[in-house]
């Protein structure tokens, strides 16, 4: 199927639900959104095309991500919401390959040191149902093999950042 339909059907099935029932943003202003032009969200492969047109606030660079190449995307900070990437619409999860290969999508353990309901300091839990929806998500775009490579990216990435912190 065309990447780009699958994305806006993620698109979709994101749209009535967010990590928790009020909007999390307000509780810690945001943070996710405040990186700078080195840091940013990872693509997945091909979502790039889903914007029909180029979208001012969002700025792109190629990457290296363990021995693939990726694009990162970058903002001000501020977006049109109905164009922002797939990785910030799931933050902070992300999807992974558990050690038996399934799909599974965990709390990203890179986003402890940014958002409260990874690191747990407002002692607030993600959704049950939003981890579901990210979840089935991912069921359906790992029909792409491109995506499922990429989530196996992803996994590789994980796993050596637990290594490195130990977690
Ligand atoms: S950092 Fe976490 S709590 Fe804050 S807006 Fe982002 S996802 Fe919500
Ligand atoms: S694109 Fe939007 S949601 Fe994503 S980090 Fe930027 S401001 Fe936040």
């Amino acid at each position: 199927m065309d990447k780009r339909i699958l994305y806006r059907k993620a698109y979709r099935m994101l749209d009535d639900i967010t990590p928790l029932k009020i909007d999390c943003g307000l509780l810690c202003k945001s943070r996710c959104c405040r990186g700078d032009s080195n840091m940013g969200m990872v693509m997945f492969p091909g979502e790039y095309g889903v914007f029909s047109e180029k979208q001012e606030f969002l700025r792109t660079r190629r990457e290296n991500m363990n021995g693939s190449e990726v694009l990162f995307g970058t903002c001000t900070g501020r977006c049109d919401r109905k164009y922002r990437p797939l990785s910030c619409r799931i933050y902070p999860l992300v999807p992974v390959f558990d050690a038996r290969g399934n799909l599974t999508v965990i709390m990203d353990p890179r986003a402890r040191y940014t958002c409260p309901l990874v690191s747990g300091s407002l002692g607030l839990k993600i959704s049950p149902m939003f981890k579901r929806r990210v979840c089935r998500i991912f069921k359906l775009l790992c029909g792409d093999s491109d995506i499922k490579k990429h989530i196996s990216v992803l996994t590789s990435v994980i796993e050596s950042y637990r290594k490195f912190t130990g977690d």
